[in-house]
Parts: structure tokens; sequence; C-alpha cells
């Protein structure tokens, strides 16, 4: 129609290592897309921060970049931190965790997808085409207490799990939505599996109880519960029962770990932290500095959360046809990846970084 389209500020940290390489043809892809569809339009503001920074200047995350981060729709973050660059106790920088804390952003969203043509260890996961999603508690859990551990004397030591009942709800709210929109457009059943310890600790049993009083808000969404030790089981004996999942911090740490082993290849998967107002979207891996200033990253997993930012300002603004832009970018990437023709080294292929994102492109233009 003659509706003005949207306009969004994004605020683009593009970090260390292969975080520029990576960063600058997933922005130029999104202006191309923005400009091919019509359906909004993107001013990106490049913020400074990270362990270069850091060395140069003194300071990893300015406060002007975090003031931006703050104003901005959404956060676009390819990789922070260097292994040769820390604070002077030792410490690794990670801005990104400083924002996580600093806006809220209590969902870390895992997705876990095989892409076609991209084996996986594992032939479960290969031959039924897996997809599911979890999300990872991201602001209390076990690591509400980090900084604040305890050593007595040498002789024991104590560390804190939090879990609150508004982070909770929040969080088990946006699981059954994400489960709902996965079912709408067909890319899941409907179900959300709790993943928790309820049997062992207290403070999971809390967790597990506000998940049945929210799944009772839900109840077009399967509802069902997994102790953690089984659901680690299940991943790799049969992936292919899983939709959606939700659980706390650590928890979540380690599964998306074992999410990202599934997929065969860190350079494809991507991800996102979801506040109430704000969010950060950038690939699951770091900054590779093996591999930095050579035009060889991967830069899908960076275009997939490109895709899952498209996804979010679209509902955030209520624009339908950015869930549409966003499903063709990430469905020309699957396209990509079935074709085999541009597969950076880590796929073992020979394409550049460049020719990937040229192939992305070519393939969203074919698909629309
Ligand atoms: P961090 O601690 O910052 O999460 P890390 O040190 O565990 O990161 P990465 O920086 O992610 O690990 O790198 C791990 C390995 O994966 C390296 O060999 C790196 O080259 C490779 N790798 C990571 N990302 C990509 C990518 N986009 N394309 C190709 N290879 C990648
Ligand atoms: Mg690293």
């Amino acid at each position: 129609g003659n509706n003005k389209p949207p306009r969004f500020t994004i605020a683009v940290f593009e970090g260390d290592g292969i975080g520029p390489e990576i960063m600058k043809p997933t922005v130029a892809l999104l202006r191309e897309i923005s400009v091919a569809t019509g359906a909004f339009s993107l001013d990106f503001e490049t913020v400074p921060a990270g362990a270069t920074h850091y060395a140069k200047h003194g300071v990893s995350l300015p406060e002007e970049s975090m003031k931006t981060a703050k104003e901005a729709d959404a956060i676009l973050l390819s990789a922070m931190g260097m292994p040769d660059i820390r604070y002077p106790d030792g410490t690794e920088i990670s801005p990104q965790i400083e924002l996580r804390m600093e806006l809220g952003l209590f969902a870390g969203v895992r997705p876990v997808i095989i892409q076609p043509g991209q084996g996986s260890p594992l032939k479960v996961a290969e031959e039924r085409g897996i997809d599911f999603v979890i999300i990872r508690e991201s602001t209390e859990g076990l690591f509400a207490s980090h900084g604040k551990g305890r050593i007595n004397d040498n002789i024991s030591a104590e560390e804190t799990l939090v879990i609150t009942r508004e982070v909770s709800e929040k969080l088990f709210e946006f699981a059954f939505n994400l489960a709902r929109r996965r079912k709408e457009t067909g890319r899941g059943p409907g179900r959300v599996h709790c993943v928790d310890k309820a049997n062992v600790f207290q403070a999971f049993a809390f967790f597990r109880s506000i998940f049945d009083e929210v799944a009772a808000r839900h109840r077009d969404i399967k509802a069902d519960a997994a102790y953690v030790d089984a659901a680690a089981l299940w991943m790799v004996q049969r992936p292919q029962i899983f939709d959606v999942l939700v659980t706390e911090n650590m928890f979540g740490d380690i599964l998306s770990d074992l999410g990202a082993g599934l997929m065969g290849s860190l350079g494809l998967a991507p991800s996102a932290d979801i506040g109430s107002d704000h969010a950060v979207f950038q690939p699951c891996h770091g900054s590779a500095p093996d591999i930095a200033g050579r035009n060889i990253a991967n830069p899908l997993a960076m275009i997939l959360s490109a895709a899952m930012m498209l996804e979010w300002l679209g509902q955030k603004s209520g624009t339908a046809e950015m869930q549409t832009v966003s499903d063709s970018l990430s469905g020309a990437v699957a396209d990509v990846m079935a074709a085999g023709s541009a597969k950076t080294p880590d796929l073992g292929g020979t394409a550049s970084t460049d020719d990937v994102a040229e192939a992305v492109l070519e393939a969203f233009r074919n698909r629309t």
C-alpha cells in the first residue's frame, strides 16, 4: 500500500577478529534486502567496543556505545574478545555479557537447525532434518552469583542459584509464544519442554511450578518437562522430539553448545538475546582470531542472526511483511547450503566470506 515502511535504528558492534569481516557483508546484504523488498528501512550506527578497542583506548565498552545500544531498536553484534587481550586481573573481555545484564536480555534464543546438505555428526539428526530452539535464561540461575562466589578458607566453596518468579514468568511466556509462532508457520508441532532438575533442587521445583502455571495459560501448546540429564541424552538419541526447550542459565549454556555440536559447524549457529525492550543478535561463535583478516570466515551464522533480528523487529512493530522477509533470508541460506556451491573452508569449500554473502543475496532474489 502507500504506508511508509517502518524505519529502525540498528546499533552495530563489529567487534574483534573476524567480527568486522562477517559484519560488513551482512550489513550490505540487509541494505540490499531493504531496498529490494521495500518492507522496512534500516539506519546503521556502528559503535566501538571489544578487546581491540580496549587495547587502544583502555575501555572495552564506552559509555557512548552503551547509550547508542540502549537507544537503538535492535543491536547486531558479531564477536568480541581476543585470547591475548585481557583485563589486568586476567579475565576475558566480553562486553556482550555486560549488554545482557544491563539491558535485561533474559531469553537467550539458540536455534538448532541442520542445514540441507550439511552433515551432522549424528546420523539421526542428519536424516530427520532437525529444527528446534533452546531458550536459555540469561540473567540469573547459577550465573546470578557471578563474581560473588565464595571460597571459605580453602576448605569449601559456595555459589548461589537464584530463580525469580518475575524473570521465570517472562521467560516461559516467551517460550510459549515462540512455540505458537513456530506452529503457525509450520516449523514445529507447538511443544515446549521445561528442562530442569526439579527432582533434586527446591529452586528447580519452583521453576517447574511457575512453568506449569504459565502452561495453563497456553492450552493450545503442549507442555512437557524433562530433567536436564535426560534432555542431554535425548538431544543425541532422539532430537526430533524437541520443538522449544526452555531452561536455566547454566543448563542452557551447556545444552546450547551440545546443540551447536549437532549442527556440524559453529559457522552455522545463530543466536539472539532478548529482553522486554531490547535485543542483541549475534552468532554463537567467537572472534576466531586464527582465521581473521583472510576473508574466509563463514558469514552464515551472522546472516541467520540478522534474519532473527528482522523477525523480532517485525513482531515488535507489527509489520507482518518482515516475517516473510526474514523467512526468505533464512530460506536463502538453506538454498545456498543445499546447492553446495558457495562454502567457506570450515564447510569444506573454497569460497570467500563475500562470495557466500553474494550467493545468499542471489538466492534471496530468486525467492522473492
Ligand atoms: P569464544 O570464547 O569467544 O566464544 P572460542 O575461542 O571458543 O570463542 P571461536 O572464536 O568461536 O572460539 O573459534 C573456535 C574455532 O571455530 C576456531 O578454530 C575458529 O576459526 C572457528 N570458527 C569460529 N567461527 C567461525 C566462522 N564464522 N567461520 C569459520 N570458522 C569459524
Ligand atoms: Mg575466541
